[in-house]
């Protein structure tokens, strides 16, 4: 177990007897809940150490964010949180680099009393509200449970055998997207799921969606969390359907639509997102009239029904909403498929399953070769074991450094990848590249 087992009541007293120093690896959300915790126990921490260069230097939540090189020529004996959910990319980096005391975040977020701090103002540094000056280190609203549960989910999923911690070897995966439509209400012209190249967008019919998402829920023993998006999910008006046969598997714990907050729900389909489980991911455009007019609309009826959201503006992306031949080594493809922040975001669309969104519908377009062993069809195959040990080895590919097909035709999605302004529109359809 390379991990150290600790729980909030010894954990001070495992730290002191390691080392003097604490690390936060990843200076995001987990890490804010993290040094929130640990001061909450009275642990003090040195710093954050994070690969994203827009954060190296800065200041976050009060403490230095440093490089690689700093942590090494300083901190190369501290303990470490590993303030992430990429356990299969970082633990091995980590070990690589001699690192012992490596910690992840599960006990002390599980141990700590948020209700404290969860009401800050907008202008404190440990703020958990809203999203505020558009600064690098934006938080989203966040639902700490979710937080959680991803984090364990992701701890469960680590599949190496140096340190694989789920001893009941059940198969657990942290989130699948399950494309309902191919049609959105806005036409982003850089779309990382590819919208723009849609000459005729479709909706997905409600028995292709119950059938797929049926199949992939026997094979798997507990998952996350469903995000269902498009396009523009509302579009399809089954969305409703949809949310209720979600909501009937006992092994998921959420369902998140992903919207543009262009289409305010009403009747049956409202109705369905009156749930615990189920929440809105809302994303505002500057850049649309109808993501503006309509989302004080939208998030007041959800308010008014009690009903989960988090709702952020989008003012930059990475640039990854292109299918282009891109010239890369091996080792080059590789590194893109390993750093890729989507990477191990399962996509369900149109009866198949993929690796990732980009997968799914440069696939799905029919633009880039088929490769059967990046693509799973589920109604293919009528033997569940197979289509299940077809899924763990699709899952499981970033543990074996194996990079899809469309790795090479992707600009890639890396946490340092070049930003672009969100949300431009267009009115035209992109020419599919078709390398087929
Ligand atoms: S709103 Fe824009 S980014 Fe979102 S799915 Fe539609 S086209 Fe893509
Ligand atoms: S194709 Fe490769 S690099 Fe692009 S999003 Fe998918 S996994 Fe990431």
């Amino acid at each position: 177990m390379v991990l150290v087992e600790y729980n909030s009541k010894n954990l001070k007293e495992i730290l002191n007897k390691r080392s003097s120093q604490i690390v936060l690896r990843g200076a995001g959300t987990l890490g804010k809940l993290v040094l929130n915790g640990l001061n909450q126990h009275s642990i003090k921490v040195d710093c954050f150490w994070d690969d994203d260069k827009k954060k190296q230097g800065k200041i976050y939540c009060g403490l230095k964010v440093l490089n690689t090189k700093e942590i090494l020529d300083n901190y190369n004996n501290a303990n470490i949180f590993i303030c992430s959910n990429y356990f299969s990319i970082l633990i091995p980096e980590l070990l690589k680099k001699n690192f012992k005391n490596l910690f992840d975040c599960y006990q002390i977020i599980k141990s700590t009393d948020y209700s404290k701090i969860i009401n800050r103002t907008k202008n404190e540094i440990h703020n958990f509200g809203d999203i505020h000056n558009n600064s690098p280190f934006n938080q989203n609203p966040i639902d700490i449970d979710r937080v959680l549960d991803l984090h364990l989910t992701g701890l469960k999923t680590q599949n190496s055998q140096n340190y694989k911690d789920d001893s009941t070897n059940n198969f657990n995966v942290k989130y699948i997207d399950l494309v309902i439509t191919e049609r959105c209400s806005m036409k982003c012209i850089d779309c990382s799921n590819l919208m723009q190249y849609y000459k005729n967008p479709e909706n997905a019919t409600f028995e292709s969606i119950k059938k797929s998402v049926d199949i992939v829920m026997r094979c798997i023993d507990y998952l996350s969390e469903f995000r269902v998006i498009g396009g523009e999910p509302f579009i399809n008006k089954n969305i409703g359907k949809v949310i209720n046969q979600l909501k009937k598997y006992k092994n998921l714990s959420k369902i998140v639509i992903y919207t543009n907050g262009t289409i305010v729900p009403k009747g049956y389909n409202l109705e369905s997102l009156k749930d615990d489980r189920v929440s809105l991911d809302i994303t505002r455009y500057k850049t649309n009239i109808h993501s503006l007019r309509n989302h004080e609309k939208l998030v007041n009826l959800l308010n008014q029904n009690n009903i989960n959201y988090i709702s952020h503006t989008a003012d930059k992306w990475t640039d990854s909403g292109r299918i282009k031949k891109y010239k890369r080594t091996e080792n080059a493809l590789k590194n893109i498929f390993l750093n890729c922040c989507v990477g191990d975001v399962l996509s369900i669309l149109n009866g198949k399953l993929y690796r990732c969104p980009f997968s799914a519908n440069a696939h799905n377009l029919n633009a880039i070769p088929y490769n059967e062993d990046d693509v799973i069809d589920l109604f293919d195959n009528t033997d569940l074991k197979i289509i299940k040990s077809k899924l763990i080895k699709l899952y499981t590919r970033k543990d074996r450094s194996e990079y899809l097909t469309a790795c090479k035709y992707c600009k890639g999605r890396d946490f340092n990848a070049p930003e672009i302004p969100a949300g431009i529109q267009t009115k035209e359809v992109l020419e599919n590249p078709k390398f087929t």
